[in-house]
């Protein structure tokens, strides 16, 4: 369950994501369809007269929501969208499909608060033992931090992740299986792994929303970052790994943090995994040491 030896946040595929054409014709295409205009025209007309005699039958006739589900399908890949159809996270609320706020497919690494700045991300928990531990120490520092929880790991403690929630803390998508390797897989799999997740997590949140999509170990592909962004996930990368899953010591782990806070904002470290009392106490220095520099704690650019 840890994040070993990848370089922080890099995609190990290529920028260019090669998905999202739409299926526009061209004007060449428009132009040979000629003999077929007089007959879409017939068909638009005919269905446009059925709107307006539906609409005067059914006044208040509710179309909003369909028009918004339409707008918010088909995620370009080929494969099914797993839990796609059954998705939850918004009971209480129009029957409607749930909607995603629109957010870059790039991964982010700078932080909301301009200036000087870091983000605190807390990754491969919840731990019902480490995260709580975490959280105080958070709140100790009136710091905050984004958690990049593991599916299964969310749905087992449910109490954590809204105790993550009520904090003011943000929640990332860390996948269902933490396989570092999804990236040489199927994009099928892998948007299971994405999606299965952030059901989970979503559901043992209440329904709080998952800002973020962290690939474990780095391993995003362009179809992962897109179908991320379509569900309203901000790939998320890092700019210092502390390594503390490697349990070097509280020293090391803190030193790690002065040596590297240059590369970047986005700090990594992590509540699930075994035991985490270096990172604890790790933490614990690094927020007074970040202080002391005038750091201010933020979030990740969404947007
Ligand atoms: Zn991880």
């Amino acid at each position: 369950m840890t994040v070993r030896g990848r370089i922080a946040g890099r995609p190990k595929s290529g920028h260019s994501a090669g998905i999202g054409q739409s299926g526009s014709r061209t004007a060449g295409e428009r132009l040979r369809a000629a003999p077929q205009a007089v007959a879409i025209t017939a068909a638009v007309l005919v269905v446009a007269l059925t709107a307006v005699i539906t609409a005067l039958v059914s006044p208040g006739g509710t179309r909003t929501a369909a028009h918004t589900t339409a707008v918010r399908t088909a995620p370009k890949a080929p494969a099914r969208t797993p839990g796609g159809t059954a998705h939850p996270g918004t009971a209480g609320h129009a029957p409607a499909a749930p909607t995603y706020p629109l957010v870059p497919d790039s991964i982010q690494h700078a932080a909301e608060t301009p200036g000087r700045a870091v983000n605190i991300t807390i990754d491969d928990g919840p731990d019902p033992v480490w995260t709580p531990r975490v959280l105080a120490v958070l709140a100790k520092h009136h710091a905050h931090a984004t958690f990049c929880m593991i599916g299964p790991q969310a749905r087992a403690n449910p109490a954590v992740v809204r105790q993550v929630v009520a904090a003011g803390d943000r929640l990332c998508d860390h996948t269902v299986h933490h396989d570092e390797a999804m990236d040489k897989k199927p994009v099928a799999y892998q948007q299971a792994e994405i999606m299965d997740a952030l059901t989970m997590i979503e559901q043992a949140s209440g329904g709080a929303r998952v800002s973020y999509y962290r690939a474990p170990g780095g391993a995003f592909t362009p179809a992962s970052r897109a179908f991320a962004a379509h569900h309203g996930m901000r790939p998320l990368g890092w700019n210092v790994d502390t390594k503390d899953y490697e349990r070097r010591g509280v020293g090391t782990i803190v030193r790690t943090v002065k040596d590297e806070i240059g590369n970047g904002p986005t700090i990594l470290f992590h509540d699930g995994g075994g035991n985490r009392s270096q990172t604890v106490a790790a933490l614990d220095r690094t927020l007074t040491w970040l202080h002391t520099q005038g750091y201010a704690f933020s979030f990740p650019k969404v947007n």
